[in-house]
């Protein structure tokens, strides 16, 4: 697409949007001159859907009139709740809906996962990671190497850009795993980088790691409800994600798991169990031995809190109206009007550290900007732009197709470019 440099451009751009409704469905948090913020914060914590709050009060009302029996009879009965999520959440990842689930929390399904695809043994042991994974992946990662009695030290293998460059290469990775790739247990890499943006190619990576006999699983939490990841013919082993971030379920939300199909009934891969995985025809008799529901749902532990699952819901429901292929072809076109306007501040004063390659990236930018500290990042705060710094130098910003608009972007442009000059 051509762009042009001018507010003007943006606001056609916005008119001629056809996701453009999708932004009064949300509240946009509000400056104190009454006036929205830019906010650019929707890879950190998505924003609140106009529907979750009566949601919400359906469940309280239903629990206030019906107590237990809320479970049969509630309007959506708490029995079969996380049910009524499935479809519309293996859409978004690109499922089968009987290979996803919403559980737990990001972290906590993560190690879930690795009880049951990280089992090292004295041949093959090792996790690799990228070097500048989010902490908690880190964190999770090493504490199931210890957990196993290995060292972190040496179990622990980090994929590194080359010395000046910031991005992985995908040749890097490849050999990493090809040389070392019968020492590596589990290959575990957020598939979205949350700090420069860069997207990997899931199925060729699961297609390297699967060639050396390793398990590939992902950290999506970048990429859920960002780009349409396709998880299913990727044929990873597992992948983890939270609802929070672009998926719009609220501070702590519930996060979701995918399981290949592959696994679902073979006895083989060990799990941590709990009755909300056991056969549903015979829950109740809480007598029998654990019988497996020969779906992800085996790796449910307990009954799930309906008040979180809820947000989750409302959330989804906007996302299967609006379809990951519109909200992708939206994201390429304002992520690119953001990045062309940026990039006419002058490459001497910022350098994008997000691939400039569509496919390489989702709804986001990592902006690094010479001699900067974060006055600078405090100034545009104060002009009403909500965004994300990174010490030392990088600013993240996130210009989500489902409420963002082309005018959002022009107003970060111009906010940065009025702070920079202040800077002088
Ligand atoms: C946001 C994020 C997390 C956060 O984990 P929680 O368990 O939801 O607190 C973990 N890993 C990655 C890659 C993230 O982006």
């Amino acid at each position: 697409m051509e762009y042009q440099n001018s507010l003007s451009f943006a606001k056609q751009l916005d008119d001629q949007d056809e996701l453009k409704d999708f932004r009064s469905q949300f509240y946009l948090p509000l400056q104190k001159n009454g006036e929205t913020h830019v906010y650019l914060c929707g890879n950190s914590l998505g924003l609140q859907p106009k529907t979750t709050e009566a949601a919400i009060r359906q469940e309280l009302l239903d629990w206030k009139n019906l107590g237990v029996e809320g479970h049969f009879h509630a309007k959506n009965p708490w029995l079969p709740y996380h049910e009524f999520l499935t479809e519309a959440m293996a859409k978004v990842v690109g499922a089968k809906p009987k290979e996803v689930i919403v559980m737990n929390t990001l972290t906590v399904n993560l190690h879930m996962m690795m009880i049951s695809f990280y089992r090292p043994d004295s041949k093959r042991n090792k996790i690799v990671i990228e070097s500048d994974a989010f902490p908690s992946d880190r964190y999770a990662a090493e504490s199931q190497i210890r957990l196993h009695g290995f060292d972190p030290k040496e179990c622990l293998i980090e994929l590194t850009a080359r010395p000046g460059e910031v991005c992985l290469r995908a040749e890097d990775i490849q050999k990493v795993i090809e040389t070392q790739g019968s020492e590596i247990a589990l290959i575990m890499m957020g598939n979205t980088n949350y700090y420069t943006g860069q997207y990997f190619d899931m199925k060729q990576i699961t297609q390297w790691g699967h060639a050396q006999g390793c398990f590939v699983g992902f950290d999506c939490a970048h990429g859920a409800g960002n780009l349409p990841l396709d998880l299913h013919n990727s044929g990873c082993d597992f992948a983890v994600w939270c609802n929070y971030k672009y998926l719009n379920a609220g501070p702590g939300g519930m996060g979701g798991a995918f399981v290949h199909e592959r696994h679902h009934t073979d006895a083989s891969i060990p799990r941590l169990e709990g009755w909300w995985g056991h056969n549903k025809e015979t829950r109740f008799k809480m007598r029998d031995a654990f019988e497996a529901i020969p779906s992800a749902e085996a790796w449910q532990l307990s009954n799930p809190p309906i008040m979180a699952m809820v947000a989750v819901w409302s959330s989804l429901k906007i996302f299967n109206a609006a379809g990951m292929d519109r909200l992708r072809k939206k994201a390429i076109a304002l992520t690119g009007f953001m990045e062309y306007l940026v990039h006419s501040l002058g490459d001497d004063v910022i350098h994008i550290i997000t691939p400039s390659d569509p496919e390489q990236r989702g709804s986001q930018l990592s902006i690094q900007v010479k001699n900067a500290d974060k006055s600078l990042f405090n100034q545009i705060t104060e002009k009403g732009v909500i965004a994300d710094w990174r010490e030392p130098d990088v600013i993240r910003v996130a210009p989500v197709p489902l409420y963002n608009s082309f005018e959002d972007a022009y107003k970060f442009y111009s906010i940065l470019k009025e702070a920079l000059h202040e800077k002088g």
